[in-house]
């Protein structure tokens, strides 16, 4: 059997951890009852585990167990905390402002809302990849009702200045979300430190089940208002219905455990990898890193390449490492990357980028055997483009 390529895509998903299926395989089959059944053992059982895991990802962002509603996941929790704040505010103001390099399960609820006759503000970011706060503050108007600034970004890692947008809104009195959902077990986050007020979560980029994730909805010195967007059983406190997944979410909570417990070690670790495969990438002429060189996370480096095909240059990569151009969720579009031409970054530049992401199972030879191939292929097509 040919030998399956490398994977390097840890910023579209991850593998679930052994640790964390171990923990999760119970309550599929013996635990396996419903966490809303009140009067018997199994209920009870499902009850307990979902709320220790609760407990635990709630401290793990500093927050009150009370405070997290489960979802689907990020784009789930996003549209949640979107739609819900904008319905529940709507006698406070219309106006909502968000960020160009945004993931789309942030813009489109926002023109979503566009289109039900709210006002969104855009704001543009630095050639960096970071949002200036003085462009944060200009924006601030008295109807605005949310800002929405992600804290690790999908395509180039950069990590946006959380306490210091937190405390900016907090003093304007203006609700800040944050997609937390490539931060997660990778950065710390306090919602108090850094006066969050909404944040987005998921498992699946932190070696956790796919299909589980949710949103911190701040109680207290501001008690958010929040309109659910399904209805049912009244489940998450009336905020969003539908049975509970335990095993997702006994899944979920370990995941970030494990991910919390090894964060120092295991950042330094990413970070050396990704160092090197950057280093013996930049030996090419015309290639260029997007983002901030220092302030984004280990695992990622998104580099573009000046003077090639970008389909070629994936398509030359394919059999040996599986990496994406530009955001996994919007490689089916054949348009460039939003995210790099917010940078200022030219169509033909956006589509020859290749976005790496290394995580917890990557090893030092496989980041010598990808830079080996990406090297090779990249002298190779260019050959092809001279003569
Ligand atoms: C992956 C991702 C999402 C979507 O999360 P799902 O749990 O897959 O819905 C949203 N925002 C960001 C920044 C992401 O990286």
């Amino acid at each position: 059997m040919a030998q399956r390529p490398i994977y390097l895509d840890c910023n579209a998903t991850t593998p679930v951890d052994q640790r964390v299926l171990a923990a999760m395989l119970p309550y599929f089959t013996e635990h396996f009852g419903n966490a809303a059944s009140v009067n018997h053992l199994y209920g009870w059982e499902a009850e307990a585990a979902v709320q220790q895991a609760r407990e635990t990802l709630a401290a793990a962002i500093e927050a009150q167990p009370e405070e997290l509603v489960f979802t689907s996941g990020a784009t789930e929790a996003n549209n949640l905390a979107i739609k819900g704040v904008a319905e529940a505010y709507i006698s406070k103001g219309r106006h909502i402002i968000t960020v160009a390099t945004e993931h789309s399960a942030v813009l489109d609820p926002c023109r979503y809302l566009q289109a039900l006759g709210f006002e969104v503000t855009v704001l543009s970011v630095q050639q960096d990849g970071l949002l200036a706060l003085t462009t944060l503050e200009q924006a601030l108007r008295s109807d605005t009702i949310l800002v929405s600034v992600m804290a690790a970004n999908n395509e180039i890692g950069v990590l946006q200045p959380l306490a210091a947008i937190g405390a900016l809104c907090r003093a304007h009195q203006v609700l800040f979300h944050t997609d937390a959902a490539q931060a997660i077990g990778k950065i710390p986050l306090d919602v108090e430190a850094m006066q969050i007020d909404l944040m987005s979560l998921t498992a699946h980029k932190v070696y956790g089940p796919k299909g589980i994730g949710a949103l911190y909805v701040r109680r207290r010195s501001p008690r958010v208002q929040l309109a659910p967007q399904l209805h049912g059983g009244g489940h998450e406190r009336g905020l969003r219905s539908g049975t509970l997944p335990t095993p997702q979410l006994v899944g979920f909570a370990k995941a970030v455990e494990l991910a919390i417990g090894d964060m120092p070690s295991e950042t330094e670790r990413v970070t050396r990898l990704r160092d090197r495969l950057w280093q013996k990438l930049n030996v090419l002429d015309g290639v260029q890193l997007n983002g901030h060189a220092t302030q984004r996370l280990g695992g990622n480096l998104n580099i573009s390449v000046a003077g090639i095909d970008g389909q070629a240059l994936l398509l030359g990569l394919q059999p040996v490492v599986a990496v994406s151009s530009g955001s996994a969720c919007s490689s089916v579009k054949t348009a460039p990357s939003h995210v790099l031409q917010a940078l200022g970054q030219s169509d033909a530049l956006a589509y020859a980028s290749i976005r790496f992401g290394i995580g917890r199972f990557n090893t030092i030879a496989e980041i010598d055997r990808v830079a080996e191939c990406a090297i090779a292929t990249i002298r190779s097509l260019r050959q092809v483009a001279t003569v």
